[in-house]
C-alpha cells in the first residue's frame, strides 16, 4: 500500500499508525537472518517496515528493494525501501530507480546520505535529498523523506532546517520520518515550526530505544540529538548493569510512544534495527493504552 494513503486513512479514521525500521543484509547479517527479523517483525502487525540502505553506493541497495519486497510480498505488510543520492550520477540514478521498480517497490524514503568522513566533497550529480525527490516521485513512487526535530546536525538553526525540510514537501515528498530524539518536548516545539513553515504532510515519530552508553553516545555525536537529564541518569544509574540498561532503555522508549500517542502525533516509527524484541515491547505498550 502507498504510504500517504495509509497515513490518509488513519488520519480519516483517527488512528495512529506504528512502524518499524530494519537494515537489510550486510557484512555478517545473512540474507537468512534478515528475513527471519522481517519475519517476527511483521508478526506484530506494525503499519508498515522501512528498510535501510548505505549511502555512497556501497553496494547493498539491492538488498534494500529485496527485503522490501519480501516483507510485501511474503509478509503481506507495507514497506519503504531508503535511497541515498549522494554520489549518484543522474544515470546512476535512473539505474536505482529501475532496480526498485523491477523489485516491485511501491513506497521509497528519498535521502541524501550522511557525506565521507574524509572531509571530501562527495562526486555526484545530487547535493541534496530534495534534488532526487522528483525523479522519484515522476517514476510512480511514493516518497517520504527525512525530518529532524532538533534540526540537522550540519545546519545552523533549527528554523532552517525546517526551510530545508519545506523544499522536501515542495520537491514531492508526502510524508516524513524524524530523527531519533528522547526529549518529546523538542519533537512538539519542532511539530509548531513545522505547521508555521506549511509543512502539511504527515510526520511520524523516530524513536530509538538505547541499549548501551557506548551506542547512545555514538548517536547522539552522530545525528546531534540532545540527551536529557533523565536519559543521564539512567545512563549513570545503570553503568555496571548492561542488561539493566537496556530494559531501562526500552521502558523510556516506550514512555515516549505513549506520551506521543496521547499527544496525537501523525505516527510512531521505532528504530526496531532488527531486534523482534524492541518493536514487540513497543507494541505492547501502545496496545495497553488502547486501539491505536
Ligand atoms: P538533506 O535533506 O539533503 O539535508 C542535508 C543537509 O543539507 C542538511 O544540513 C540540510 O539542512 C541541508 N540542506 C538541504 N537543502 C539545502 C539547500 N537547498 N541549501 C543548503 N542546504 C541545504 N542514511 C543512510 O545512509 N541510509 C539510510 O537508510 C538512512 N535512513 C535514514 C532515515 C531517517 C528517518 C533519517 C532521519 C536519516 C536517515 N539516514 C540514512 C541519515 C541521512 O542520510 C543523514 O541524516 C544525512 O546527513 C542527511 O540526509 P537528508 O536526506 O536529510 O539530507
Amino acid at each position: 500500500m502507498r504510504i500517504d494513503s495509509l497515513f490518509a486513512a488513519a488520519r480519516a479514521a483517527g488512528t495512529i499508525p506504528v512502524s518499524f525500521e530494519m537494515f537489510p543484509p550486510k557484512g555478517e547479517l545473512t540474507l537468512e537472518r534478515a528475513r527471519a527479523a522481517a519475519e517476527k517483525l511483521c508478526a506484530l502487525k506494525p503499519d508498515f517496515v522501512s528498510v535501510t540502505c548505505s549511502a555512497g553506493g556501497s553496494g547493498n541497495s539491492s538488498a534494500t528493494a529485496d527485503i522490501a519486497q519480501m516483507i510485501s510480498r511474503d509478509f503481506g505488510t507495507s514497506s519503504v525501501a531508503h535511497l541515498t543520492g549522494i554520489g549518484l550520477t543522474h544515470a546512476g540514478l535512473a539505474e536505482r530507480i529501475a532496480a526498485y521498480r523491477a523489485a516491485g517497490v511501491e513506497n521509497v524514503l528519498a535521502l541524501r546520505g550522511d557525506l565521507p568522513q574524509t572531509g571530501d566533497a562527495p562526486s555526484g550529480d545530487f547535493s541534496y535529498a530534495a534534488d532526487i525527490i522528483p525523479a522519484l516521485v515522476d517514476a510512480g513512487f511514493c516518497v517520504g523523506a527525512a525530518a529532524y526535530p532538533e534540526g540537522h546536525i550540519a545546519c545552523d538553526s533549527l528554523a532552517e532546517s525546517v526551510r530545508h525540510l519545506k523544499l522536501k514537501q515542495d520537491a514531492g515528498a508526502s510524508f516524513l520520518v524524524t530523527q531519533l530524539f528522547f526529549d518529546n518536548d523538542l519533537f512538539y516545539r519542532f511539530r509548531e515550526l513545522a505547521d508555521a513553515a506549511g509543512i502539511t504532510v504527515p510526520i511520524t515519530c523516530g524513536i530509538m530505544p538505547f541499549m548501551s552508553k557506548q551506542q547512545v553516545t555514538r548517536m547522539v555525536f552522530m545525528c546531534g540529538a540532545s540527551l536529557p537529564s533523565p536519559v543521564i541518569k539512567l545512563l549513570a544509574r545503570f553503568e555496571d548493569d548492561p542488561d539493566g540498561l537496556m530494559r531501562a532503555g526500552i521502558d523510556y522508549a516506550c514512555d515516549q510512544l505513549v506520551d506521543l500517542a496521547e499527544h496525537g502525533v501523525d505516527g510512531l516509527h521505532v528504530y526496531a534495527m532488527n531486534r523482534p524484541s524492541v518493536a514487540r515491547a513497543a507494541m505492547q505498550a501502545l496496545r495497553a493504552i488502547g486501539p491505536l
